[in-house]
């Protein structure tokens, strides 16, 4: 049997019709003989009919409820900006070659094989700028997207593709380039480590907006052809070129242009702005009918 506390407790549900049919029964009977209860379940009687009828007496402004609607209708700009970003990213993750992901992280994979079999982490430093330039360069045009016509009938700007797919894969070779760097550690001091990703993280960043430019101006041939003459230009030897042009401008030529790969806030910097170049001129209708043909 409960004690007469537990029903004084249970009375303000009681009252307000909270009670299980068991609880009900058991109070019913316990009320029978219990005047100190019945006197108490009065009071909370009055208390709920009270609390009943001021609740009904509210009653909403009504400009309230449109507004209130309105308001849950149209999320605050930041939110919506962030939501549409995120789906619209995802959106290009799947659409985006699905081969580019395995393939470039394969090549990563046999270039620190290489790397560390012939204890030399050029290979890397060589090797991820270049990786970085050809997946850039298959992101932009008809050839590459299966999905370009439903993309060109949406509303998304084709500027807004762009920079989602470039930010992906921007993202994913800067990553493919740490893991290639950190399996170096076989044979590399922990402490080289900075310079290695520092040597290769600005002709990466140059390289592939350099290649999304050209991509979207010439295609995707010209950008890789393009960025990896570019690149591998800086390996011609001195002696090879003064036996064709003895010319001491060529030489001092030569040099400026491999200390230019070795300047990591300039080619940062170009980098921002091949890509900003590349973005506008995505949105070209010209441009765009160009590389259609
Ligand atoms: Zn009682």
């Amino acid at each position: 049997m409960k004690a007469h506390t537990e029903f004084e407790e249970l009375l303000p549900f009681y009252a307000a019709g909270g009670c299980n049919a068991q609880q009900k029964r058991e109070m019913e009977a316990h009320l029978n003989d219990c005047p100190e209860c019945q006197t108490e379940l009065v009071m909370w009687k009055a208390v709920s009919s009270e609390i009943t009828a001021s609740s009904q007496a509210i009653t909403a402004p009504p400009e309230i409820p449109a507004r209130v609607i309105k308001r849950i209708h149209t999320p605050n700009p930041l939110t919506a900006a962030v939501r549409q970003s995120w789906q619209l990213i995802r959106a290009q993750f799947y659409i985006v070659q699905s081969e580019l992901w395995p393939i470039s992280a394969l090549v990563m994979l046999i270039g620190v094989l290489v790397a560390v079999i012939a204890r030399k982490d050029m290979v890397i430093y060589l090797l991820s700028p270049m990786m970085a330039a050809s997946t850039l360069a298959m992101l932009y045009g008809p050839d590459h997207d299966p999905a370009n016509e439903l993309a060109r009938s949406t509303a998304t700007s084709p500027w807004k593709i762009l920079l989602a797919r470039m930010s992906i894969m921007s993202t994913y070779n800067l990553l493919l380039g740490l893991v290639a760097s950190l399996g170096l550690l076989l044979f590399v001091k922990p402490e080289m480590l900075g310079t290695i990703i520092l040597g290769w993280v600005g002709p990466l960043a140059f390289l592939s907006s350099l290649a999304l430019l050209l991509s979207v101006w010439w295609g995707t041939g010209i950008a890789i052809a393009a960025t990896y003459g570019l690149w591998l230009a800086q390996y011609i030897s001195f002696k090879t070129i003064s036996i064709w042009m003895p010319s001491p401008i060529w030489s001092s030529f030569l040099s400026a242009y491999k200390d230019f790969w070795h300047e990591p806030l300039l080619l940062v910097g170009l980098s921002i702005l091949f890509a900003f170049i590349a973005l506008w001129s995505a949105n070209q209708p010209v441009l765009r009918l160009s590389s259609n043909q």
